[in-house]
């Protein structure tokens, strides 16, 4: 739950870590994740508003995000802001989670368009071409697991609990790519990617060197692992660049944290592409957060995006 100013200023950024659970329980149990959603939204509510030092009065609409992701989680958010919108008579702005994602990185630079996303999290790997402000085209996508869910699945195996990606990330830069992962379709002539080739052969690296007793160096597990993920989303993010003529790319979501990507792909595009200005979202909003979908919610309720009490839950939206 979070207070933006002018779709700008941070007031506030409340964020309700299930990080405990999710630990106790290996992963996000969906059930578990909306009764906890349920058990914290009142309080984040009153405390969003406490630490902007704001009231209801003071609001001028409430952005929502309805999609995609686990349906009883958004439908408890869904739902409460509904609530406060009809009581407080304010418009209710719906808001795609991945638009959230892109226009958490608005907190550093101002937008200029055409621009390209690298949209990288937990369920989702794409990369998004915007001609213009809040329009979104998909340039290609994940066939598979998303990069996000790949460090999560080879995090499980390497007795990381989730999520895996941030441990995985500084092991990397204490190992060696020594293992020579695949790289799946980074020459092919499209913007797909593939990452469940590269699980299955980091599990397979990893469970037949149990078997005959060895124990393999995490951390070139990890750095070669990383290597491999690193190099096939920037050869396709630079192979758009070069198709696609943008003033600015941005790089979101959740794994836009990693630093082994956030160097090489900022070394890469300065070097190639020097007239591109690389936006990284800032490390503290490439997760999940709500100032981000009040970023994305200022720009949609400028365009006259509104719902009405009858807006409901979508898990599987897409732009
Ligand atoms: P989506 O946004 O696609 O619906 P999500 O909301 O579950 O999915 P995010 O919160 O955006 O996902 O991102 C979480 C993911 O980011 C997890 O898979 C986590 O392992 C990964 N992640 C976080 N930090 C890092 C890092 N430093 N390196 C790699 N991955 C990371
Ligand atoms: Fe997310």
């Amino acid at each position: 739950m979070s207070v933006v100013e002018d779709g700008h200023k941070i007031l506030s950024n409340i964020i309700a870590t299930q990080i405990d659970s999710h630990q106790r329980f290996g992963g996000v149990v969906p059930e578990v994740a909306s009764r906890h959603h349920i058990e914290q939204i009142t309080r984040c509510l009153d405390e969003a508003l406490d630490q902007a030092n704001v009231t209801y009065d003071d609001l001028k609409a409430v952005a929502i995000t309805y999609g995609p992701g686990l349906v009883g989680s958004l439908l408890v958010g869904v739902s409460a802001a509904k609530a406060v919108a009809w009581a407080h008579h304010l418009p209710l702005v719906p808001v795609n989670h991945m638009a959230g994602h892109i226009y958490a990185a608005r907190f550093v630079n101002e937008f200029v368009f055409p621009q390209m996303a690298l949209l990288v999290s937990g369920g989702h790997t794409e990369i998004v071409y915007m001609k213009d402000e809040y329009s979104f085209e998909i340039l290609g996508e994940t066939r598979d697991d998303a990069a996000g869910e790949a460090y999560d699945k080879i995090g499980r195996v390497l007795g990381v609990s989730y999520p895996a990606g941030k441990t995985i990330d500084e092991w990397a830069h204490a190992g060696h790519d020594t293992f020579h992962f695949p790289r799946a379709m980074e020459k092919d002539h499209n913007y797909d990617f593939s990452f469940s080739g590269l699980k299955s052969a980091f599990i397979n690296t990893f469970h037949n060197a149990e078997q005959r007793g060895e124990t393999l160096d995490r951390n070139d597990l990890a750095a070669s692992f990383q290597q491999s993920v690193v190099d096939v989303l920037v050869e396709k993010t630079l192979k758009a660049l070069q198709q696609y003529p943008v003033k600015q790319l941005i790089l979101a979501g959740g794994v836009a944290a990693n630093q082994g990507l956030r160097e090489r792909l900022e070394a890469d595009v300065t070097r190639q592409f020097p007239t591109v200005t690389l936006i990284k979202a800032p490390l503290k909003l490439c997760g999940d957060n709500a100032a981000m979908i009040g970023a994305a919610g200022e720009v949609a309720y400028r365009k006259g995006q509104r719902a009405d009490m009858s807006l409901n839950a979508m898990p599987g939206l897409s732009f």
